[in-house]
């Protein structure tokens, strides 16, 4: 039972918008700050899993059942969000306990500012854990920044390999994941408590399940890509060193899976429940709350916090989350959440967003405010009617929104100070097809207008993949028909045309690149083309206007070593070939070996 407000607490709570400590909200979970001291703890993260997709929150039938047990265990958070619907931001932010604003992993990429943070692996290392973690996926690969703290990080995947008629890049299944989580426990002699932290990447696209199923449904494929995780997670923790009695353990989705819902495939473009809302279960040594779902908000955010109160740590030095034991989140009080995949991948608007515990508020060229408890699939955009003055509770929610974001740079700020931090990093995000718009965001496209565009350009890349360059081109054609300076769909379309030897529609259209933006890759790929057919002169010409651009692009060595090649100067080749694999190892050290190889028998003059 609560006790009553003391009128001085009253006050103190009107002048201070953090509520006011004792009397504030009650706690999320009635549990003892240090229950669980001295226990284990176990992560499992499962990449790309929705909500609704476990038994225990109602799929039928389950294809869950070691995730339904934990429930019955535990304690599921029925209402649990994510902070960015995309993998390594999701991640910094559950094991920092930070925003991506403040931790500064905004996209699927190298920001090296952003290594090095206090993160739970730390908090639990300096507390006498050993520390070891197993992740599934390059894009969580020790480069990122996540394997701060701990002791083991087995970020081993293949680069690529065929699986059930599709190409599985740069991930490893939950069969050899769990075998590798297996394996690090199997040390002996280790008598300190452990932090284990499982990463499972299969419910990721391509759905191609290790058992194959009649079915070419992606609902029914990706469905079966849980059941195969639920059974991987299954094995592990039938492991004597992770006995329930003496672990605490939590299972958490980074992100979602649109399948369709507003017209997206996958996840990463908007921030409705579909990539957002996410499962989250807790258990604990004792079972206590065994079979309990908390429907307050939760956040990725709160999970360090908690679990330091849970093993009675000190809380970190700074946190965006709650400790679930100590509080809950008023009504007032919501969850911040961004999108920057449309800004970095399309050169789209980012969105950001505010979730209370039943609405949403987007802040997008066209800006969008749903009641969830009305209108949970989010189908009706009550901003308009807000503005007319019928709802005021939109900008309410707006004006929550800009709060939580004075602090924030915003994604193109974030991305330009990157940018003129680090050129090597600014090489690395265009490659990765960040566009380094200079733009307002106010001028950028909506995401969400833009659906059909993004949607061709993901079907085309497929095509690509599976080496039906004239199929990804008849798409690429319909998206530059919606969308003609869309510098993504220019790219893809002049790989696929340099694919198909359609030289000069892939000089046109690289031309129509340029004329957006000045960039050292398409200026290389008109130099290799000039290459092809003997213009020596123009190559150079434009090779030195790639090179203004990136000096450091190992692109650029290459083609001059083409050139030196094509005029007969094996020398001049060679060393070429050797700058390009010193200056530009990761993009390309491989080609400038391949190059090398034939050159090493050649005799020197
Ligand atoms: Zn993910």
């Amino acid at each position: 039972m609560r006790s009553p407000l003391s009128a001085a607490c009253l006050l103190a709570c009107l002048l201070a918008a953090g509520g006011c400590g004792r009397n504030g909200p009650p706690p999320l979970l009635d549990l003892a700050p240090g229950s669980a001291r001295g226990a284990n703890v176990v992560l499992i993260t499962l990449d790309t899993v929705r909500a609704d997709r476990l038994g225990c929150s109602g799929h039928t039938p389950s294809v869950t059942p070691t995730l339904d047990r934990i429930c019955a265990d535990g304690i599921r958070f029925a209402n649990a969000v994510t902070p960015a619907p995309i993998t390594l931001p999701a991640h910094a932010s559950l094991l920092r306990g930070l925003d991506p604003p403040h931790h500064g992993l905004r996209y699927n990429a190298e920001f090296p500012q952003a290594g090095g943070q206090p993160s739970l692996a730390g908090d639990l290392r300096q507390a006498g854990y050993r520390t070891a973690a197993v992740v599934a996926s390059f894009v969580l690969d020790r480069r990122f920044g996540l394997s701060q703290g701990f002791d083991d990080y087995d970020d081993r995947v293949d680069s690529q390999r065929q699986h059930g008629g599709a190409t599985l890049r740069n991930e490893r299944d939950a069969e050899a994941v769990t075998d590798a989580a297996l394996a690090l426990l199997q040390r002996d002699g280790d008598t300190r408590p452990l932090f284990l932290w499982v990463h499972y990447y299969d419910a990721h696209a391509p759905y191609a399940p290790l058992q194959p199923i009649a079915s070419t449904d992606p609902q029914a494929l990706y469905t079966a890509e849980i059941a195969q995780v639920d059974a991987a997670i299954g094995r592990l923790l039938q492991s004597p060193a992770l006995a329930a009695e003496r672990t605490v353990l939590i299972v958490a989705a980074d992100h979602g899976e649109s399948l369709g819902e507003h017209g997206e495939v996958a996840h990463g473009l908007f921030l409705y429940d579909s990539t957002t809302h996410i499962p989250l279960l807790l258990r604990l040594p004792r079972r206590e709350l065994a079979g309990s779902v908390v429907t307050g908000l939760a956040g990725l955010v709160d999970v360090r916090a908690s679990v330091n109160s849970l093993l009675g740590l000190a809380p970190p030095a700074r946190s965006d989350g709650i400790d679930w034991l100590a509080t809950s989140r008023s009504a007032g009080q919501g969850l911040y959440q961004e999108a920057a995949l449309p800004y970095f991948d399309f050169g789209f608007a980012p969105l950001y967003a505010w979730r209370g515990a039943t609405e949403r508020f987007v802040e997008a060229p066209q800006p969008e405010y749903y009641d969830l408890a009305a209108d949970p699939q989010e189908r009706h955009n009550r901003y308009a009617a807000a503005q007319s003055g019928a709802d005021s509770r939109a900008e309410r929610a707006r004006q929550r929104l800009d709060a939580l974001r004075l602090d924030a740079p915003a994604i193109p700020a974030a991305a330009s100070a990157l940018e003129q931090a680090d050129p090597a990093v600014t090489a690395r995000l265009r490659s990765l097809g960040y566009l380094g718009s200079s733009t307002a965001s106010a001028e950028l496209a909506d995401p969400k207008s833009q659906i059909a565009v993004v949607n061709l350009h993901s079907d085309a890349v497929h095509q690509l993949d599976a080496g039906n360059a004239a199929a990804a081109l008849a798409l690429l054609d319909q998206a530059r028909a919606l969308s003609p300076r869309n510098e993504a769909v220019l790219r893809l379309s002049a790989k696929a045309e340099l694919q198909l030897d359609r030289l000069d529609a892939a000089e046109v259209t690289l031309k129509a690149i340029l004329a957006i933006r000045q960039n050292a890759d398409s200026l290389l790929l008109l130099a290799q083309i000039r290459v092809l057919r003997g213009d020596f002169d123009t190559a150079a010409t434009l090779l030195q206007q790639a090179e203004q651009s990136e000096p450091q692009h190992g692109g650029i060595a290459i083609a001059r070593g083409d050139i030196a090649l094509r005029e007969g100067d094996v020398e001049a080749a060679r060393r070429e070939y050797e700058r390009a694999a010193q200056i530009d190892p990761a993009r390309t050290g491989d080609i400038a070996r391949q190059r090398l190889r034939p050159l090493a028998t050649a005799p020197k003059p």
